[in-house]
């Protein structure tokens, strides 16, 4: 089978797209004929060898794929049942899904969703399920869309952009946060009531700030969360999830005890099923198909190593789908 392979004989790591033998692939009880993979900010440290995501060598790369069930030894899935495959390691530590196979724990695979088709889950992958994460995080803490204002930053990116999409069609008033102006078209089409220069988030971090949003959804981390946090409004809530910006946090308590902010943790990776099921299920409720289509970049197969390292510059928009099959 085609694969992407991370080598590592030695310090320095090596990436092709190349032959690999399927019986090497891990166990697992269910074998899947990969549709489509995509392309994450994380996939892009694995295959940059930027960041140590990779913990297994040789590693096939791909936190998500879509596909066809080949094989199954697990009581929920048959040959032919269409599933959409996110985190559990995979990629890390268990080969993925830029691939024409994946063998996996039928556990961590989700059957898709009536109403969304296999390429259609693949460009909501990882991104856009954490930004259903999300949002499912706000409305739990009680944030709704009369409460006011919610921030977004990253929002040309995957996780921001479904962000933007799916919180505008609940009704919420998204304020976009974006280091690309030229972006501002698109996110005002994804459903965005406001643009807003990451410049107003990248200063000093004031202890307390000026209240502008009752909520907001942070992929950046270091100064752009910390900034997010003190300009919350009283009881306002961050659903925090990425570290585009930086994995330090240099903020005050003073939001938290003053205005009683809620700093809420969002991981996808090793989120429980039932969480998984109700997020694939309200993105095929609520996510404006059409407007997912705008986010869609397609990269052959063949150009995956060359994009890498363009999310590690910020310069992805939405979401890239990558078709194997
Ligand atoms: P993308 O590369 O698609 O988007 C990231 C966006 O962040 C960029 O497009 C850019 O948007 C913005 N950005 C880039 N650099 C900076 C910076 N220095 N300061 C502030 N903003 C910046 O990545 P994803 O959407 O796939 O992932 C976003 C983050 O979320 C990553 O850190 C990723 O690791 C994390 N993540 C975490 C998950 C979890 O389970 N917790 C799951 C999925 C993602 P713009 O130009 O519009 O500002």
């Amino acid at each position: 089978m085609k694969a992407i392979l991370i080598e590592k004989p030695e310090d320095t790591q090596s990436v092709s797209l190349t032959d690999v033998n399927e019986m090497k692939l891990p166990d697992g009880d269910v074998l899947v004929d990969v549709s489509y993979s995509t392309l994450n900010y994380k996939d892009a440290l694995a295959i940059t060898g930027k960041a140590p995501v990779v913990r297994l060598f040789p590693m096939v790369p791909g936190i998500d794929f879509t596909g066809t069930v080949a094989e199954s030894n697990h009581p929920d899935f048959k040959p032919g049942d269409r599933v959409v495959h996110n985190g559990w390691g995979v990629g890390e530590t268990h080969w993925g899904g830029l691939a024409e196979r994946a063998r996996v724990k039928g556990d961590w695979l989700v059957p898709l969703p009536e109403g969304i088709d296999l390429r259609q889950a693949a460009a909501i992958g990882t991104a856009g399920y954490t930004a259903m994460l999300c949002v499912l995080t706000l409305e739990r803490h009680g944030i709704t869309p009369d409460k006011g204002e919610i921030v977004v930053s990253g929002a040309a990116g995957g996780v921001g952009s479904v962000a933007t999409a799916l919180l505008a069609a609940k009704g919420y008033a998204v304020a976009a946060v974006t280091g690309r102006a030229s972006e501002t078209d698109y996110l005002r089409e994804l459903g965005a009531a406001s643009v807003i220069d990451r410049a107003e988030l990248t200063g000093k971090v004031r202890p307390l700030g000026k209240e502008r949003w009752a909520g907001g959804i942070d992929v950046a981390g270091s100064v752009v969360l910390a900034n997010m946090i003190s300009m919350m409004n009283y009881r306002g809530v961050v659903a925090a999830c990425g570290l585009a910006a930086g994995m330090d946090l240099p903020a005050s308590v003073a939001p938290f005890i003053l205005r009683g902010v809620t700093l809420a943790g969002v991981d996808s990776v090793m989120c429980p099923k039932s969480d998984r099921l109700e997020a694939w299920s309200r993105l095929s409720t609520d996510l404006d198909m059409d407007k997912l289509e705008k986010m869609i970049t397609t990269v052959p197969f063949s150009d995956v190593i060359e994009t890498a390292p363009k999310f590690l510059d910020g310069m992805v928009r939405g979401r890239v789908v990558v078709p194997i099959a």
